[in-house]
């Protein structure tokens, strides 16, 4: 079975300081659907919220799961190179760290609000820009894995070439830099409801046997481990045994 989640945001989408009583949650509703191994990622612009030693606290005190610090670092044209300072400072103390695109110069393309702005782009140019990002964010450094890899598809909009054409590159450099991908229900969420990443780059990452991690993206306690049975059914039939948890930024196979 899964037990591990390896994007998870106790903040939700603002910069609410780390207490007991906002991480507590957390061990409870992963304690209800059987999760091991859990990694919390906020986003890196609420940074000033993440309160180490508030984590350390919590981390201790739970029993029967591993809970891991990480922070999902992004492209953020406003915030993320304040974002870098930090993870930089504080990377020793940090277990994971999530890399994502969310951005295409100021555009948040990832939210329904903005949505309208697809219309602006030739759409295989926009998937070629957007894996550009990507690659950008990969050469920076400081990754361990890689969220919600196609994230552009967000709305539905697909490339008119085969999407391999635009992810070999990306899948090669993700390779060589050691990474992880993470495989992640919130998709199924999402309007596109479709795993990130999509058939086609599960295979090529099968193929080139980059290890993956599992991961709901919960923005709140009760999403966690969301859709894991339907995700392990899934994982299985694509062969996948094993799946990557971290200890300060040390990679681990585990069999699932
Ligand atoms: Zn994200
Ligand atoms: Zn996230």
């Amino acid at each position: 079975m899964l037990f591990s989640d390896y994007h998870n945001h106790p903040q939700g989408h603002r910069d609410l300081p780390y207490t007991q009583e906002v991480l507590e949650p957390w061990a409870n509703y992963a304690k209800k659907v059987n999760l091991k191994d859990v990694a919390l990622t906020d986003h890196g612009r609420y940074h000033p919220g993440i309160n180490l030693d508030e984590f350390f606290k919590f981390r201790d005190n739970v029993k029967d799961i591993r809970f891991k610090i990480g922070i999902e670092i992004d492209n953020d044209p406003e915030t993320s190179e304040k974002d870098y300072k930090w993870i930089e400072k504080n990377y020793d103390k940090l277990d994971f760290v999530l890399g994502s695109v969310h951005f295409i110069d100021e555009w948040p393309f990832d939210h329904p609000q903005h949505k309208e702005r697809y219309s602006e782009w030739d759409i295989d140019k926009l998937y070629a820009r957007y894996f550009d990002e990507i690659k950008k964010l990969v050469n920076k450094g400081f990754l361990d894995g890689l969220a919600h890899l196609d994230l552009i598809k967000i709305f539905g909009h697909r490339p008119k070439k085969e999407i391999t054409t635009f992810v070999k590159d990306v899948l090669n450099l993700i390779k060589e830099k050691g990474l992880t991908i993470e495989m992640s229900t919130a998709g199924w969420r999402k309007p596109v409801n479709e795993l990130y990443p999509q058939h086609e780059i599960v295979l090529l990452i099968k193929e080139l046997g980059i290890p993956i991690t599992t991961a709901s993206d919960a923005h709140a306690a009760k999403d966690l481990g969301h859709s894991y049975d339907r995700l392990y059914e899934l994982l299985k039939k694509y062969s996948f045994n094993q799946v990557a948890v971290f200890n300060n930024h040390k990679i681990k196979l585990l069999p699932i």
